[in-house]
Parts: C-alpha cells; sequence; structure tokens
C-alpha cells in the first residue's frame, strides 16, 4: 500500500512541474527558437529553407531514388524489370564479388551525394537517424540474419580531421531500429588508405 501511495505521489509530481523547471523549459524553448530564426534548418542537399524539422525538402526528397525490389541478390543493383526471386545480375556471375550480399539504400545520384558529402565533410552527424533508417530498411533481410554490426573504423589521423567516425554514427542509427548489437572495437583501420572522393571506379 505504501509502495502504491508513493508511485501515485510521483505521478503527481510528474505531472506538475515545479515552476523552476517549467521556466527552464520556457528558458529553452526560447533559446531554440532564438537559434531557428538566427539559422534556419538547411536542406542538406540544396540548401533552401526547410519550414520545420530535419531531413529533405520537398523537391530533394521527390528526387531521391530509394532502391527497390527487383535488384540483384547479390549486388543489390537494381533491375529494370523483374526476372523473379534469387537472380544474380550479370556482373555477379561474370566477376563474383568476395561478399554474398550488398544493399544499398539508395541511387548515387546528385541528392545523394550533397547528403554524403555534408554528412562526411561538415559534421552534419543529426542525418544519421535519416539515413540510417533509409539503410535499415534497403537491409532488412540481411539484418534479419545478422549477429552484429561492423563500422569500419577510420585510421587515426583521418579520424582527427574528421572528429567522427560517420560509419559509426549510421550503425548505431541502424542498431536503433533493427535492434543488431554495433560490435565497437572488433575491428582495426591498420593502414591510412586514400579517400574515395575523386578516385575512379578502376582506383
Ligand atoms: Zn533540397
Amino acid at each position: 500500500m505504501n509502495e502504491l501511495v508513493s508511485a501515485s505521489q510521483e505521478l503527481e509530481q510528474e505531472q506538475a512541474p515545479s515552476r523552476r523547471a517549467r521556466l527552464r523549459g520556457g528558458l529553452r524553448s526560447a533559446l531554440r527558437l532564438a537559434l531557428d530564426l538566427a539559422l534556419p534548418p538547411l536542406c542538406p542537399s540544396c540548401r533552401a529553407p526547410l519550414g520545420d524539422g530535419a531531413g529533405l525538402c520537398a523537391e530533394c526528397w521527390s528526387k531521391l531514388s530509394l532502391i527497390e525490389k527487383p535488384y540483384c541478390a547479390r549486388l543489390g543493383i537494381p533491375f529494370t524489370y523483374d526476372p523473379g526471386p534469387g537472380l544474380l545480375s550479370m556482373e555477379a556471375i561474370a566477376d563474383p564479388p568476395a561478399y554474398d550480399r550488398a544493399r544499398a539504400a539508395v541511387r548515387y545520384d546528385d541528392v545523394a551525394r550533397a547528403l554524403v558529402v555534408v554528412f562526411k565533410f561538415n559534421d552534419r552527424l543529426d542525418l544519421a537517424p535519416m539515413m540510417g533508417r533509409w539503410m535499415a530498411r534497403a537491409g532488412s533481410e540481411l539484418l534479419a540474419d545478422a549477429d552484429g554490426l561492423l563500422p569500419v573504423p577510420l585510421h587515426w589521423r583521418r579520424l582527427w580531421a574528421r572528429r567522427f567516425n560517420q560509419a559509426a554514427a549510421l550503425a548505431g542509427a541502424i542498431s536503433e531500429v533493427s535492434g543488431v548489437p554495433v560490435l565497437h572495437g572488433s575491428i582495426n583501420r591498420v593502414r591510412a588508405t586514400p579517400q574515395q572522393v575523386g578516385l575512379s571506379k578502376s582506383e
């Protein structure tokens, strides 16, 4: 009985925030409003001001092409026609990759490229939940069989330059959606490799 009483008292206290808490909340939203007025949220792709919240503007969102089935069961490359379940692309047959299955969330077009660039180089870690949701959706079949997520670490010199490991941020977002744990510290990058941006396909 005592427990019940104390629980209901706690509930009442929670429902009726103190004056100080209300004041604090008010100040916080005033500060937030001031920041939003000073820096209206911009579309990460075209930098058009966004009406509310995060994400892409309506125009960029309409241009983004999420990859849907049918696609190659191995490479995840979209097919223009549906050859039936489990079929492989000519590329996967002619030059089989070292992995069993890969999936991609979106086609790498102008909107996707702009998103990746701001995410990687402009500290836009706030984009990770949105991008992670797309990735979790694209990789849902793989995630269903997965024991863990392994974000490839950055070499310490690059981590120092970029300040965050964006792959780890995405893995965290995918883990939130899928419940598959992130296995931090399970692999090590021992060699600094060149940046992919600006490299040709063969490079
Ligand atoms: Zn836009």
